[in-house]
């Protein structure tokens, strides 16, 4: 799945080609338009297929960001702006080509969803082969309020404030850190990859409970989180099955991982633990982390 450093790359990729740049017509895979008929909302959510066109066709992309693990594109037609929202799922992924056929992998080309034809020339197509992920176009960010209660980037100073009094609230004092890091409401865009690798990092068990935890190891576990989904951002990302950035490279942050997707820890070579902590199978080495 991919997580913060995965779209921070997919956003530098896309950015380049398609800022400015306005939308001249918005098509749905026959799984998308098959979904919505069908009440299941296949990737396009929160609005009708022509209510998602009307708010993106003919608009211009005036800015680009990301927050967390979604992609905000800030849409501007006749001083009407729009917001339009991704999120990546599992197997998410954005090209920017000429054409269909230009997408080099085969999967990723079979499985397009949405393709944006821009008047530069360039498609920016949507693709997926899981369909997990989310696209919304929304008036504000207010229709969509989830987004609204995510952390503050983990690289900016009141990031830590914010964790430390959220991971020591009532929610999550009695849950294993490995849950806390998780939610995006304490820190913003930390996965299970990166969970992993920054428990590894700080010496702590993912199973601990928050409580048990000194302000030391608290403060550990948060500077290393910061620290991988950094290193995560350098490397082009974790490529892990079907990730690929923009340009269809692979990241290369899989070659710095001591636990994830391991078998002998990359720290004391001994063998890596498995174990399922809310739902997700956590990578750890019970001889570097207590
Ligand atoms: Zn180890």
């Amino acid at each position: 799945m991919p997580e913060l450093p995965e779209v921070e790359n997919v956003k530098r990729g896309i950015e380049p080609k398609i800022l400015g740049a306005t939308i001249t017509d918005v098509t749905f895979s026959e799984k998308v338009i098959a979904g919505k008929n069908s009440g299941k909302a296949t990737i396009i959510k929160g609005t009708s297929l022509e209510t998602f066109k009307e708010r993106t066709n003919q608009y211009k992309i005036v800015q680009i960001y990301r927050r967390s693990k979604y992609i905000f594109f800030e849409l501007e037609k006749n001083n009407e702006t729009k917001i339009m929202m991704c999120h990546f799922g599992m197997t998410g992924a954005f090209f920017t080509v000429p054409e269909l056929e230009d997408i080099g992998i085969e999967t990723h080309k079979k499985h397009w969803h949405v393709i944006f034809q821009l008047d530069n020339g360039l498609k920016l197509i949507y693709t997926d082969i899981r369909r997990f992920g989310e696209i919304r176009a929304l008036e504000d960010l207010h229709e969509y309020p989830s987004v609204l209660k995510i952390a503050p980037e983990p690289f900016v100073t009141e990031a830590y404030d914010h964790y430390l009094d959220k991971i020591l609230s009532k929610k999550f004092i009695s849950k294993p850190i490995k849950v806390g890091i998780l939610d995006h409401t304490v820190i913003a865009g930390c996965g299970n990859i990166y969970a992993c690798e920054a428990l590894i990092r700080a010496g702590v068990l993912p199973t601990r409970i928050v409580s048990d935890l000194t302000q030391i190891e608290l403060k550990r576990v948060f500077k290393e989180v910061v620290q991988v989904l950094q290193d995560g951002i350098d490397s082009g990302g974790s490529s892990i099955s079907d990730y690929y950035n923009a340009d269809g490279e692979k990241g290369t942050m899989q070659e710095k991982h001591l636990v994830y997707g391991k078998k002998i820890c990359g720290q004391c070579g001994g063998t890596v633990h498995q174990q399922v902590i809310a739902t997700r199978n956590t990578h750890y080495c019970p001889n570097c982390q207590k």
